[in-house]
This record gives C-alpha cells, structure tokens and sequence, in this order.
C-alpha cells in the first residue's frame, strides 16, 4: 500500500524518525571556510579519507593559496591524485582561485557571513565549476545558512520515500525539499547529515536492506514491492 500523505507532511515525519534514530547534532563544520570549498570540491565522487589525504599533500607541496593557483598543473594533478578525477578537479580549484583573488584581492570568503543567502548563493555558483551541492555544502556547513545540499545519498533515500517525485532530479529537490522544512540551519543539518547517512549504510543503490529501515512503513519503494523506476537509481545491467 503506498502512502497518500502530503509530501511536507511526510518529509516531515520522515524527519523526525531519523532525528530519533541517529540523534541531533550541532552544526559541524570545517573550521577554515577555505578549507570547506576546495575540500568540497575534492570530495565529489570519492572518500572523506582520499579527500583528506589529497588535501593534505596539495598544502603541503603548495602551503599558499597563490602557490596552488600558479602551481603546473601535472604537479597539481599528481598531488592530488588520490581523489578521484584529479585532472578534472585541479583545473577547477585553480580557476576558482584565479576568480577568487582577481575579485576579492585574497583567497578569503569570510565575506560570505554578511550576504544574504541568495546573493551567496548566486556568488558561489558564478565560480567556475560551483554548482548547487558545493555552494549549499559550504554555505550550510561553514556560514549556517539554511539551505539543503542534496547528494546522491539525500536524492536517492527522498526519492524512493516518495518526497520528492520519481523523475524530479537532484537540483529540484533541493528546492522542493527545503519548502517542506523550516528555514533553520540546524535543522536542514541534521535532515541531510541523516538522510546522506541512511543512504551509505541502510537504504544502499543495489539492494537496500528495507526489511532493517526504520523508514520501511513510510517508503513508496518498499510498499510497492521495489519495483518503481527512480532517476535516482541505475538500473543494474545484466
Ligand atoms: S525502506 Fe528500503 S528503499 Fe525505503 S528508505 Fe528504507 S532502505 Fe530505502
């Protein structure tokens, strides 16, 4: 039986259940505002370990932020190779300094503090290579704001719950999803810090282990007998 709730309602009691479940936190953020954009950078599509490690090798080999602009860029790429798609992201990280310190005159952001969510919002995804889930991470994460970063994770669990619909993808959600939750910075946190956290230990691509989700009586995908096609969701090739 699928569920007939309106979706603030659900996404709300979806919410709460997880609060339950893992527990609330506070706001945990990187201490260093540039430390969260290049490492949110660094960390799409691999580990928080590989993320970190190449992190810290790229510091160490060009401890300022004009050396990482300037630095050739096979040696940027070979310090930074154990994320993944090294020759993707060091281009990246160097034409958002470039900007950064052409505008601003110094690899700061702190300015962010003082600007309205939107125009953050606005200024963070002109960077080159900024898009919603790096500007929302790093805004939510490093300056509170209340806006809700949707990964993977976050667009697959809310996808098969039925809070968001089958083909709405991960940029809609957010919006979408953020109308359904109070503006609270806490809040948003703790709803995507969980729903990220279901994502990598219960509600997995292939397989999910709905029979031990606490979520189960609530989820579309489960009640319909896993069998919906979510955009959210590959389809394993046989
Ligand atoms: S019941 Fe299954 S599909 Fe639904 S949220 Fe839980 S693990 Fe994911």
């Amino acid at each position: 039986m699928l569920t007939t709730l309106d979706p603030a309602v659900k996404t709300r009691d979806a919410h709460e259940r997880l609060n339950e479940h893992y527990g609330v936190d506070p706001i945990r953020g990187r201490v260093d505002p540039m430390h969260e954009l290049i490492g949110t950078i660094l960390s799409h599509r691999t580990t928080f370990a590989n993320e970190r490690t190449a992190y810290q090798t790229m510091r160490e080999r060009f401890p300022t932020w004009e050396e990482v602009r300037d630095a050739p860029l096979d040696q940027l790429i070979d310090a930074i190779k154990t994320a993944n798609y090294p020759e993707i992201k060091a281009p990246y990280m160097q034409n958002v300094l470039t900007v950064l310190i052409a505008e601003r005159g110094s690899a700061n952001i702190d300015f962010l503090w003082d600007m309205s969510t939107d125009d953050a919002m606005a200024w963070l995804n002109r960077l080159p290579g900024v898009g919603p889930k790096t500007s929302t991470l790093l805004l939510l994460f490093s300056f509170h704001k209340p806006v809700l970063p949707v990964d993977t994770h976050v667009h697959r669990v809310t996808q098969r719950l039925g809070l968001i619909g089958p083909k709405v993808s991960a940029e809609k959600a957010h919006k979408l999803l953020l109308s359904y939750l109070p503006a609270d910075a806490t809040v948003l946190y703790n709803f995507h810090k969980h729903f990220f956290w279901h994502g990598q230990r219960v509600c997995f691509w292939y397989n999910p282990n709905c029979t031990g989700c606490v979520l189960n009586d609530m989820c579309d995908f489960y009640q319909s007998g896993r069998t919906a096609v979510l955009s959210s969701t590959p389809v394993r090739k046989k």
